[in-house]
């Protein structure tokens, strides 16, 4: 059997990254920023520019397929973006089906970012063999996705099992950007932070996920208190998970676990407390890949488009 040319596109929220593999090899990876003001078309024009690129240093004439991962709510059936953040806004109104017909004459296939991510650990990173598995992503927001019995979870509207930060983990709690109170994102997530911040007393005018785990190793208290809320909002949102799911393991996911060290045998001690698994203990793991999850997790979906 011939090798499959696929082309895997990333949409992160501040690049995207587009990935030619050859059969299950990633051969090259592209960045290009993704730039707010610009409309969706735009993007577009710039991912045409790769993949011409692409198909002119590895000599292909045509593409077996294009997989599209997406930071938002995809209708994976129809191609069609649901609901998006504010870069892609557009994306909303932009017929993919049609692009990737008349412009490259192959099939696409589309999922949200962190179901690809989790289908990308899930055959080649930290949830092979396992499948029955949670994945959290902890970054500007949490996100998640989840594998029951060796299916992705996608339910009526395509939201299952991608929601978790959005689990509410203090109904009395500070608004969150989704319309409720007390999300697990309110409490342990980028955008999150400058009000942990001030309510901690944060020196500085500002600060991400970095400063805040240096600070912790330098002892300074506010840090440690800040990390010591993420922490406990993160278990919460895991036994949450944990309850709803019944996965085998959870994935941990996200630029955040560059201090996988610190986070990960702390919320493992308090999942471990909480949640309700009489038939014994989830498993609690780093993710593997990190930047490439999702490219390697769409062109395995891909491959199982084209060779039925
Ligand atoms: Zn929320």
């Amino acid at each position: 059997m011939v090798n499959k040319k696929n082309i895997i596109i990333d949409m992160g929220g501040t690049r995207l990254k587009i990935g030619f593999f050859d059969g299950l090899r990633l051969m090259e990876t592209k960045i290009i920023s993704a730039c707010s003001q610009e409309a969706f078309v735009h993007t577009i024009h710039k991912i045409d520019a790769e993949i011409t690129n692409f198909c002119r240093s590895f000599h292909i004439g045509t593409i077996d397929g294009i997989g599209l991962s997406i930071p938002g709510i995809v209708d994976t059936k129809t191609n069609r973006v649901i609901s998006i953040n504010k870069k892609y806004s557009d994306s909303v109104t932009f017929d993919l089906n049609q692009w990737s017909a008349n412009t490259w004459n192959t099939i696409l296939i589309t999922e949200n970012d962190s179901r690809a991510a989790l289908m990308g650990e899930w055959k080649v990173g930290a949830g092979k063999g396992i499948d029955n598995l949670v994945m959290i992503t902890l970054g500007t927001g949490i996100g998640g996705a989840t594998l029951i019995e060796g299916k992705l979870l996608h339910g009526k509207h395509f939201q299952a099992g991608c929601l978790g930060g959005h689990f509410c983990i203090d109904f009395q709690g500070e608004q969150c950007n989704c319309g409720n109170k007390g999300c697990a994102e309110t409490k342990g997530s980028l955008w999150a932070l400058p009000i942990l911040a001030k309510e901690n007393g944060w020196p500085d005018d500002t600060i991400d996920f970095e400063q805040l785990f240096n600070a912790m190793r330098a002892g300074k208290p506010e840090a440690v208190s800040i990390v010591r809320t993420c922490i406990e909002a993160w278990s919460a949102c895991t036994v949450n998970l944990i309850h709803a799911y019944d996965p085998e393991r959870v994935i941990v996911g996200g630029g955040v676990m560059k201090s996988a060290d610190v986070i990960l045998p702390r919320m493992e001690n308090l999942i471990n407390r909480y949640a309700w698994t009489p038939w014994g203990k989830v498993d609690l793991k780093a993710a593997e890949f990190g930047d490439t999850a999702a490219l390697y997790g769409m062109n395995y979906l891909l491959h199982e488009k084209i060779i039925v």
